[in-house]
């Protein structure tokens, strides 16, 4: 039976990152997935890294993984692209937002430069002036392709250190013993290894069900539209507005934030748990997203593999209330869906050397490198 060091269950983004991270500290690593590639959250979300929209330690992983992204970038093409992020508040109440999280930014050394409306819009001209308020510029955060990403990473570690990485391979049992943790695949292949983590994402049927059903996860619904190509457009880096402003946890930390009200134009969209994204992709086309729908991890099914219309519809009609391009042009829409935990992530150790990580929520993209760095250290 081969012997590894660390065994990784699952290629999604946090996985990945915690074969990364074994692997530069020297690491005999392997790297298991159950389909052919990875099909979830990484490769189904909009690729916007941004630590501005985080607190406390996941905006330090944050900065951490941008710090990573960037170094493996400058050696191999991941495709990550450094032209920041634009918060754009449409009422006075985000703009006093934007004032004081510009002030918190300036305590944690991550550069953030207000914009008044008229810079703004010389900046970003396809927004409309009817919307602008002002803006929040993070020129620090980075974006990447989703759906290129991952693969690239994958081929990196392996090429670069050496990983092995077999996907097709779903893992369906663990014996713990005095040497290890070995791993029992669908194709009842065994493996050992020193150290075992499962960073299963969102899938709680195959290994654990009871534990992922009583462990608070539950799984988030989003949908996404892509426009064609407009070849005519050009979005500087990653665009995030007012309901974005109202919902992300680094503006929560702001002394108005326990002040604010919904505006009934609002009301519908915040039902839905929608907020305005843009990200214009490598082809000129722009991703527009998202909203927010829940269930238990023992019920996601209830969540349904459809996009509903209704919930295009809200997405779409806010995003004209921003944007000057065009909107209706839709090449394709989508439904990804990411496990979140109250406690920000789930970390259990269930037996000596294996460990379940999950639930990383909406910020995986983000701070997954910067992560799987720390908890890769503890182990090793
Ligand atoms: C629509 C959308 C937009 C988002 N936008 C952003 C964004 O802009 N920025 C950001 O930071 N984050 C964003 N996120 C969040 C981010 O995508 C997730 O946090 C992240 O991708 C989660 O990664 P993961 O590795 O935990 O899960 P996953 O991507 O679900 O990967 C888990 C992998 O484990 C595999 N697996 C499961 N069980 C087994 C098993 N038994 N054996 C083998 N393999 C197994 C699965 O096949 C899967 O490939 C977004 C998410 C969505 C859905």
């Amino acid at each position: 039976m081969t012997h590894f060091d660390l065994i990784v269950v699952g290629a999604g983004i946090l996985g990945t990152s915690h074969a990364l991270q074994a692997a530069r500290l020297g690491k005999k690593v392997l790297l298991l997935e159950k389909d052919n590639f990875p099909t979830n959250a990484t490769v189904r979300n909009f690729g916007q890294v941004v630590p501005s929209g985080l607190s406390g330690r996941w905006h330090r992983y944050g900065q951490r993984s941008i710090e990573l992204y960037k170094e493996i970038q400058a050696e191999y093409d991941i495709s990550v692209r450094a032209n920041g992020s634009v918060y754009v508040a449409s009422d006075e109440p985000e703009w006093q937002l934007a004032h004081e999280a510009e002030e918190l930014f300036r305590d944690k050394a991550y550069p953030a430069q207000l914009l008044s409306a008229e810079e703004t819009l010389a900046r970003h001209p396809y927004l409309k002036a009817s919307y602008v308020k002002g803006s929040l510029f993070f020129p620090d955060d980075v974006s990447v392709e989703p759906d290129r990403l991952v693969h690239r990473l994958i081929q990196y570690i392996q090429q670069k250190y050496g990983v092995m990485y077999l996907p097709n391979t779903a893992v369906l049992d663990f014996q713990s013993g005095a040497e290890g943790v070995e791993v029992v695949t669908a194709r009842r292949e065994k493996f050992k290894g020193q150290q075992v983590v499962i960073c299963n994402g969102s899938e709680f049927r195959l290994l654990f069900p009871d534990l992922f059903a009583s462990s608070g996860l539950v799984v988030s619904k989003l949908q996404m539209l892509q426009t064609l190509p407009l070849p005519n457009v050009t979005l500087a880096g990653n665009i995030l507005t007012g309901l974005t402003i109202r919902r992300y946890e680094s503006f929560e930390e702001c002394p108005s934030f326990a002040q604010l009200t919904t505006p009934t134009h609002y009301e519908e969209l915040k039902k839905w748990g929608i907020h305005l994204l843009f990200k214009q992709a490598m082809d000129g086309s722009i991703i527009i997203g998202d909203s927010h729908e829940y269930a238990p991890a023992d019920r996601t099914d209830e969540l349904g593999f459809d996009v509903k219309e209704p919930i295009n519809e809200l997405i779409l009609r806010e995003a004209e209330r921003i944007v000057e391009f065009p909107v209706r042009g839709i090449a394709r829409a989508w439904a990804g869906y990411y496990a979140q935990h109250p406690d920000e992530i789930l970390e259990r150790e269930i037996a000596p050397g294996l460990h379940i990580i999950t639930g990383i929520g909406g910020k995986g993209m983000t701070s997954s490198l910067g992560y799987a760095e720390e908890k890769v250290k503890e182990w090793f």
